[in-house]
């Protein structure tokens, strides 16, 4: 069974919102906090297998969860928010259609590079349960705002 799949079938207090083509999740790893990922809500391994239509609209979803990102951290780089938000569609090792959405703060140590070098102690992050709750509560408050 693939494993989003399987996650998408369980209850998950990390869900953010559901959207016509993607669920929300706030990611696992929250080492750029308010890292985000959204799924396909069904199981497609590639991108391109989708109509034109339905690419559109699922970039349209990812764009509009980095703005709920900005609007969740509006002093963390110079202009506000974000100084980078970074998407990624890899599939690499879940075959199953998803984005990260990853926003590289003001504090960033590597802020010329994706984070996949990063240790899995720095992708994960120190944020507490708590913490996590906490920004899940925020986040989804700023995406189901109309
Ligand atoms: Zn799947």
């Amino acid at each position: 069974m693939c494993p989003l799949c399987e996650r998408l079938a369980a209850p998950d207090p990390f869900r953010l919102a559901t959207f016509d083509h993607c669920v929300v999740i706030l990611g696992d790893n929250q080492g750029c906090p308010g890292w985000c990922t959204l799924v396909l809500r069904r199981h497609v391994e590639h991108l391109d297998e989708l109509g034109h239509d339905q690419q559109q609209a699922i970039f349209g979803e990812v764009a509009r969860v980095a703005r709920a990102v900005r609007a969740c951290f509006p002093a963390s780089g110079a202009g506000g928010g974000p100084v980078r938000i970074n998407y990624e569609c890899l599939g690499n090792v879940v075959g199953h259609v998803h984005w990260h959405v990853v926003p590289r703060h003001a504090d960033d140590p590597t802020p010329k590079a994706t984070v996949w070098g990063w240790t899995p102690e720095a992708l994960r992050g120190t944020m507490t349960r708590d913490e996590r709750v906490a920004l899940a509560g925020r986040l989804g408050a700023s995406l189901t705002r109309p």
